[in-house]
């Protein structure tokens, strides 16, 4: 199958029809090596969002720094989930799919999550996405293989949630236990995988699941208003919604969109009705970001998708008000979210959340998950909108709190990302760990990034009416369509180490039509060359540049962003960075990293402090750690700052007119010039975040004292 029939909504119908006709003229289970067609599902523009994300056949990373983890994430990230899912100390493990299909011996009770089956969906998921690229058999034979299962596993009324598999009276009485959460990752995968296979095998499931969701939840019974709890149910829906143009999934998305916040109170952050789950606040009248942070950006997301079908502006507007929240006084430098425990403005008991307004303490939780839940929210308001500033939040995650969870190798994970790591002090809680691990007692991470890793190809282009999106740079190669004719494009580039970009037009329709470069919100100067002539109309950061001509093959775009090192200070009402700076170059957050191995504790002792007149020399080492900029000064020691602590100039106080601010949380340091210190100084190579616990256990921090 081909995507030849992209782009309609009778494109659409016929591939579902011809992918019918091909199930009834074949084994839709054949036991032998499984036929090898590959195709993606036409899928059309969501009616009420200005673009529309290219498709998996649409787009593949060549060269660089997606790429080469786009590839190790099927050689190694995939392989290495698949171990802890089969390893017998973890807390997810396949086996219980295997139990509840009755080809294992033993009880699921004790054994994994009550959200294990959601994360082993996760992986196939992930599987899906790298096979639709690769045409990788033995990630087709694997898919097969754990689909026959799951298909055993299903309840014949179509339930399938492992851990209430044989308590039928104990089904959907507790938002807690889950099983809306495996639920709406299995819709998910199955859709995923239907598009990168052509079959329906796991679909058939999805929709019998569904069909089940549908039946429980469309009278809408209060006693299922607080369901789901981690609510990955409204995203699958939509995903099997536009996998199979069934209107009643999105009706049910919208119902469940509805529900959240319409009964408020009386319950506990176990059963619904509180701040923890977003379900004390309807979102149409929310005003802030609360909550477990995953539950909170998954529950965004789904809502984004429901407004992009429907185009219910009451939705726009409270997410809008919530991302406000969210990226003006609730979101660390990483992009990451969810500062810990403790209480909701409203004084319910939350964790893994998001709490106060600036409290954006350092060594914090945001999870794995919740960092690329933010980055999956503002891919959609981005698509949705065409707003650059959400695609700015998406690649601040992506090159920092979505990354630092797996290691260079990509086998092994972190589940926390704290901003800061001192070998001194015991870890506040289990999740926080040193080094990152294979097998944990909380496994939604690990899958979390190798469906992320395989996607985000996806991501780097959009289609609209005026043509091209250009969202993320990195070598890759587009084919799509615009009003029906071809358009190639082959991008090269170094970035995030180097903001050269040059894209190569292969193929394109005769008439004008644009490429929409983005300008991200931290580049000034950006220069934007078309065949080697000046284009006069680049804009500031924070926009797209619009690039419009009568194209022609071999036609040359070449993008200059150029990438000076930021030195960045928070919000004044960020008390834990009070005094501290943070370096970034280009998208890459850096930090402070002193391994154990290499004499780390005794320069964490004697200090580093960043003068504010400090200069970084940037240094492509293309051995460390697969490959970095690093980036080079002259620190001060404890006994060297003393020379500049006389003369500050310190905001300690909150502010409450924050107009100088202009609302936003980060911003670059104006410094000021100090005379050089002769003694007291330290070298040191900052590393981009991302990457460290790479050398062993080590001190970390990404705002490091400053020294007027
Ligand atoms: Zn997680």
């Amino acid at each position: 199958m081909t995507r030849n029939n992209r782009g309609g909504h009778n494109g659409r119908v016929f591939l579902v029809v011809l992918v019918a006709l091909m199930c009834l003229t074949s084994d839709p289970w054949p036991t032998g090596l499984p036929a090898a067609e590959r195709g993606e599902v036409a899928l059309k523009k969501s009616p009420h969002a200005k673009l529309r994300p290219v498709t998996m056949d649409e787009v593949s990373w060549t060269e660089g720094f997606w790429a080469d983890r786009f590839r190790r994430c099927r050689t190694a990230t995939i392989p290495a989930v698949e171990a802890g899912l089969l390893h017998p100390d973890n807390s997810e493990q396949l086996d219980v799919l295997l139990i509840a299909a009755g080809l294992k011996e033993g009880e699921r009770k004790g054994k994994g999550t009550n959200w294990t089956d959601g994360d082993c969906y996760k992986w196939i998921e992930a599987m899906a996405r790298q096979y639709m690229v690769t045409g990788d058999l033995e990630l087709m034979r694997k898919m097969h293989r754990w689909i026959r299962v799951i298909a055993q596993a299903q309840s014949p009324d179509g339930y399938l949630s492992t851990n209430f598999w044989n308590d039928a009276e104990g089904r959907l009485q507790m938002p807690y236990f889950h099983e809306m959460y495996n639920m709406g990752h299995l819709l998910t995968a199955a859709s995923v995988h239907y598009q990168a296979t052509g079959k329906t095998t796991f679909l058939d499931i999805a929709r019998k699941n569904a069909d089940f969701l549908h039946q429980q939840f469309s009278p809408r019974p209060p006693r299922l208003v607080h369901f789901p709890w981690n609510p990955s149910a409204h995203m699958g829906l939509i995903d099997l919604y536009r996998a199979t143009g069934e209107k009643k999934y999105l009706d049910l998305a919208k119902i469940l969109v509805d529900n959240r916040g319409s009964s408020p109170g009386g319950g506990t952050h176990r059963n619904g009705g509180t701040d923890q789950t977003q379900d004390r606040v309807p979102l149409r009248a929310e005003t802030q970001a609360v909550g477990h942070a995953v539950c909170a950006t998954y529950f965004y997301c789904g809502a984004t998708d429901v407004y992009a079908e429907t185009g219910d502006g009451t939705l726009l507007e409270g997410l809008t008000r919530i991302w406000e929240s969210v990226t003006t006084k609730r979101m660390f430098l990483t992009g990451g979210v969810g500062t810990g425990s403790g209480q909701s403005t409203r004084g319910d008991p939350v964790h893994e959340a998001f709490l106060d307004d600036y409290h954006l303490p350092n060594d914090c939780y945001c999870e794995t998950c919740s960092n690329i839940g933010n980055a999956m929210w503002n891919w959609r308001l981005l698509n949705v909108t065409g707003d650059a500033r959400f695609a700015d939040v998406m690649e601040q995650v992506l090159y920092n709190s979505g990354l630092s969870p797996v290691n260079i190798d990509q086998d092994r994970f972190f589940y926390c990302n704290p901003l800061e790591w001192n070998v001194d002090r015991k870890p506040t809680h289990n999740h926080r760990t040193a080094e990152r691990w294979l097998v944990h007692s909380c496994y939604c991470c690990p899958p979390q990034m190798g469906r992320t890793l395989s996607a985000l190809q996806t991501w780097a282009y959009s289609i609209g009416d005026e043509g091209v999106w250009v969202n993320l740079y990195g070598g890759s190669k587009l084919d799509s369509e615009l009003s029906g004719e071809t358009v190639r494009l082959t991008q090269t580039t170094d970035y995030p180490w180097n903001g050269r970009v040059r894209i190569q037009v292969a193929a394109c329709p005769k008439t004008a039509f644009s490429l929409m470069l983005r300008i991200p919100g931290w580049s000034d100067g950006a220069t934007v060359t078309i065949n080697n002539k000046p284009h006069p109309d680049v804009p500031d950061g924070g926009a797209y540049a619009d690039v419009n001509r009568v194209w022609k093959p071999g036609d040359v775009v070449e993008l200059d962003l150029p990438m000076p090192v930021r030195l960045m200070e928070s919000h004044p009402n960020v008390v834990a960075n009070r005094n501290r700076v943070a370096a970034m170059r280009g998208p890459v957050v850096y930090c402070v990293e002193l391994p154990l191995n290499e004499g780390g504790q005794k320069t964490w002792r004697d200090g580093v402090y960043f003068p504010e007149n400090i200069e970084f020399t940037p240094r492509i080492d293309e051995n460390l750690l697969g490959g970095v900029a690093v980036l080079e000064a002259n620190a001060l020691t404890t006994a060297g700052k003393e020379r500049f602590v006389r003369d500050v100039v310190a905001t300690s106080e909150p502010i409450h007119d924050d107009r100088e601010w202009k609302g936003v949380l980060y911003r670059p340091l104006l410094g000021r010039k100090l005379s050089r210190p002769e003694k007291g100084t330290v070298p040191v190579a900052l590393i981009p975040y991302y990457a460290w616990a790479n050398r062993g256990v080590a001190y970390m921090q990404v705002w490091t004292p400053l020294a007027r």
